[in-house]
């Protein structure tokens, strides 16, 4: 596309389940367009995402960083807390809170912008979680376009249920949420507690109902989905939001989509910033040793883990399975998730056992998530359901064992089971009282090729094929259509150009 060459500002969350798709969202327009985009962000944010993006082999000469000044401790946060990596969840409401003063730096920094170009960015691209940004783009002569880093069922249901609050005015623990269908109610315990107890007055609903609301009035949404997958999920979040919601998803690197892919380490590198020594490799290995298929893959995500007890359970059930798995495994609740793990939180001798048996493989803290799932040996993921993982399992055809813990994930994992039918809920929250025995009839119900988990594996795999189906491109390819996403990308381009025209008539 040869467009002239515009400049797009872009708020990202800090939060690496937020900042790795924004990234990623940043490259991918790049791809389509000679814009020029501006990440801005809090000064350890901007550290990172500057390893990250030199350490990628591909040119990335369009993609500015931009520090918005931010001091944790002068909101009663410990010093140097730029993410949500090891906050303690009852300090999360201080962070969110803390994100409202980005909005001076971030209108300083757009001012600048208009200054030195002569003209305002094309648009602002903001999480959903920065409603602010919406007054802030127009009051500079541009508009906001709100990116969920969610999928769109997800989404859907977690602004409702802010901005209505459903379960307050609920008879029973089950409950209907606005904009979605009567017979697909929602439990109690899919709520956070913080969701559960909130009553529009105390402080979590203080930040989340405004801040949505002001998403809600941008000039539409970006969505990290596929238009194909889920059709009950974007029905329910346009009908909400009167708005266009454009699907550029996977945000996932090119490689992984290949039909022929194993990737290389770098690709995890280069997405995460994150250091992974021989233990990535290693890794990789011990999966070259399995069967096809036949490894469960264990992780909750970049900010999650689970309860001691629960983390015992999990590991006797998984021993009893007899079933080779590798887990990613962190300190459980209650402790510092990036202190040492001790051995009493697994049973006696578990992880010398499980790796003399070459049943399992414990990988502490951070494994290569991507390349694991993209691997023939891996058969199933037990998830936390975080939507960054579901993409990247579906789009590997890989069908998952639910466990939400956190945000929306439960909602995600709901859609997984009941929309999908690509997972099974193996239990939810870190209160659950789950058994050694469940978790093993789980593994052997997933495990059975001529049963569920063959239902369910053949689900992912269509799913895999439209998600890889959304990024074709025509390539000048006779009679070969666009993907979805790709034809989302250019109607949003298209879209924004032609809203700066209208602007610039009026001023
Ligand atoms: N991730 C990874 N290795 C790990 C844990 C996580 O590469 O050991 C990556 C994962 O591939 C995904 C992201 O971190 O891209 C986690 O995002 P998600 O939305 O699944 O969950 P969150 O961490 O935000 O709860």
């Amino acid at each position: 596309m040869g467009f002239e060459k515009e400049h797009i500002v872009m708020l990202p969350f800090m939060a690496q389940g937020h900042i790795i798709p924004f990234l990623s969202l940043a490259k991918q327009i790049q791809q389509s367009t000679n814009f020029s985009i501006t990440i801005a962000t809090t000064p350890l944010n901007i550290k990172s995402l500057q390893s990250t993006i030199s350490s990628a082999s591909s040119n990335h000469n369009n993609i500015h960083l931009a520090e918005l000044p931010f001091c944790s401790s002068d909101h009663d946060l410990p010093p140097n807390t730029e993410t949500t990596e090891n906050l303690p969840l009852s300090k999360m409401i201080n962070f969110l809170v803390a994100s409202l003063s980005l909005e001076p730096p971030a209108r300083r920094l757009i001012t600048d912008i208009i200054k030195r170009e002569g003209r305002p960015p094309l648009c602002l691209i903001s999480d959903v979680f920065f409603g602010w940004a919406t007054d802030l783009a127009n009051s500079l002569g541009t508009v906001n376009v709100s990116f969920t880093t969610g999928g769109a069922y997800g989404t859907a249901a977690y602004t409702s249920i802010w901005l209505n609050l459903p379960h307050r005015s609920a008879s029973s623990e089950y409950f209907t949420v606005p904009g979605f269908p009567e017979h697909g109610r929602f439990h109690i315990s899919q709520l956070n507690p913080f969701v559960r107890a909130a009553d529009g007055t105390e402080s979590w609903s203080k930040f989340f109902q405004p801040q949505i609301s002001g998403s809600t009035k941008s000039f539409g949404w970006l969505c990290n989905t596929v238009e194909e997958i889920e059709p009950l999920g974007l029905d329910v979040l346009r009908d909400n939001l009167k708005l266009p919601v454009w699907c550029i998803g996977p945000l996932i690197p090119n490689d992984a989509l290949k039909n022929s892919s194993t990737l290389d380490l770098k690709v995890s590198r280069q997405r995460a910033g994150k250091e992974m020594g021989s233990s990535a490799e290693k890794c990789l290995e011990w999966l070259d040793s399995q069967g096809s298929n036949s490894v469960i893959y264990i992780s909750f995500g970049s900010q999650n883990t689970i309860s001691a007890t629960q983390m015992m359970e999990l590991a006797v059930g998984l021993e009893e399975s007899g079933k080779p798995f590798v887990w990613v495994i962190r300190p459980p609740v209650g402790f510092d998730l990036k202190g040492e793990f001790k051995a009493e939180w697994l049973p006696n001798g578990f992880e010398e056992r499980m790796s003399k048996r070459k049943q399992g493989l414990l990988v502490h803290n951070w494994a290569p998530q991507l390349e694991i799932l993209s691997h023939k040996s891996t058969g199933f993921f037990v998830s936390h359901c975080g939507w960054n993982s579901v993409m990247e399992s579906l789009s590997q055809g890989v069908p998952i064992v639910g466990w939400p813990l956190a945000g929306e994930q439960a909602y995600n994992s709901k859609m997984l089971v009941e929309e999908m039918g690509v997972s099974v809920e193996l239990t939810r929250g870190v209160q659950s009282n789950i058994g050694w025995k469940e978790v093993k009839e789980v593994i052997d119900l997933v495990m059975d090729e001529s049963g569920n988990g063959g239902e369910m594996r053949k689900n992912a795999g269509e799913i895999k094929k439209k998600i890889r189906g959304s990024i074709g491109d025509n390539d000048g390819d006779q009679g070969k259509e666009k993907g979805s996403s790709v034809k989302a990308m250019e109607d949003f381009v298209a879209s924004l150009l032609s809203k700066k025209q209208d602007l610039a008539k009026i001023n």
